[in-house]
């Protein structure tokens, strides 16, 4: 999921939003602009086209009041988040470890609807005050601010209802797998059990979505291109749920010396960065670990050399230009579970250090096959059992 655009840190906790919540920001705001002109035809299109802009900081705070309620909740537990993504419906609050029970489980997927819809009923109270005694069906009495709010309480529920179906990693589907989990004692199965039911879920909700597209007039295909849209991610977020449960799974206490590689290719400080920069054109993009004896001296790339004027790779060594920071080395005895972040989407080797020498690389072609490994054997398990 490298689709997504990083907006800043609350609470210490990134935050970032996918495309996909752009995509919902569109098609709230056409919505808008659809049901508005149809209730209050006399607001004009200016004041609907400005209605229908107001949607995206809308949704914005009711999504991020709902990440940040599970954030919290997360942490409260003692689980560490590291990450929120605001997707189209909410989001996938990266927590650094799998759930730790059933019950915590449970609870954390509560709090964050049951917070939107705190939020939600109180927005729409301020909102039918400040229209002064329920006038808000009449949009173009009740003015903007009214209408603001009220949109933002409305954002808040559909938040909140969106969250509660029973689709994984949504909350709703969380809680499913805390039953499952409960009943059978096994987090696998119940992940994998709540991603089929959400996948499920998610291609009715395309089909009636498309069928009502087809079949509808006016403000019903605007709900029919909700639907098939939310059906849509409901399928796709629970294939990448389960995709990503099975990674952590995999690697949750498998340390880094069982992955890496002993034998590897490492360049010695002296090279010049003119020798690397051939290398990387001729062969290959990816980047060294740069040492001298054993003595690691960090990370060089491309991206580094470019940053010099050509005149000077002749003259400058590699060791000048190499990067060591925290994020681009692990320890042998790290959690691989903790250390795929670092190998995410930039790198796709990680220098592994002990005591300041280099004694391993970790490569990404080398997770994913333990990945795949780990899955067929955890589907052979399931089929053994059934038979
Ligand atoms: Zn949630």
């Amino acid at each position: 999921m490298g689709r997504r655009l990083h907006v800043g840190r609350v609470l210490g906790v990134e935050v970032a939003v996918d495309w996909s919540w752009i995509g919902a920001v569109v098609l709230a705001a056409w919505t808008l602009a659809t049901v508005g002109e149809r209730l209050a035809p006399a607001l004009g299109p200016a004041r609907l086209t400005l209605l229908g802009a107001a949607a995206a900081p809308a949704l914005f705070v009711a999504l991020a009041l709902h990440e940040l309620a599970h954030g919290l909740a997360s942490r409260a537990c003692g689980v560490p988040v590291r990450r929120l993504t605001l997707f189209l419906l909410g989001g996938i609050t990266d927590v650094e470890r799998a759930p730790a029970s059933p019950r915590s489980e449970a609870i954390s997927a509560l709090v964050a609807p049951l917070v939107n819809v705190v939020a939600g009923l109180v927005c729409l109270m301020i909102a039918g005050l400040l229209a002064a005694g329920g006038a808000l069906g009449d949009l173009a009495r009740a003015g903007l601010p009214a209408v603001f709010i009220g949109w933002l309480g409305v954002a808040n529920l559909a938040t909140a209802a969106l969250n509660l179906l029973p689709a994984f990693p949504l909350d709703g589907g969380r809680l499913l797998r805390a039953a499952v989990w409960r009943a059978t004692g096994d987090v696998e199965r119940a992940t994998r059990w709540s991603a089929w039911v959400s996948q499920a879920i998610g291609w009715a909700f395309v089909v009636v979505g498309v069928g009502l597209v087809f079949a509808a007039y006016d403000v019903g295909v605007v709900v029919g291109v909700w639907v098939a849209f939310v059906g849509w991610f409901l399928a796709s977020a629970a294939a990448q749920g389960y995709a990503g449960f099975l990674v952590q799974d995999a690697l949750a206490g498998v340390p880094v010396d069982r992955l890496m590689r002993r034998r590897f290719r490492a360049v010695p400080a002296n090279v010049t960065v003119r020798t690397a920069v051939r290398v990387w054109l001729a062969r290959t993009n990816e980047s060294f670990a740069v040492v001298d004896g054993e003595r690691f001296l960090g990370v060089v790339s491309m991206h580094e050399a470019s940053k010099l004027e050509p005149e000077v790779w002749p003259t400058t060594r590699v060791s000048a230009i190499a990067v060591r920071a925290p994020s681009l080395s692990a320890s042998p005895g790290d959690d691989m579970a903790d250390v795929m972040e670092r190998l995410d989407e930039r790198v796709d080797s990680l220098p592994v250090v002990e005591g300041g020498c280099l004694v391993g690389l970790l490569e990404r072609p080398d997770v994913d096959r333990w990945v795949a490994k780990y899955a067929a054997k955890r589907s052979a398990e399931l089929r053994d059992a059934h038979t």
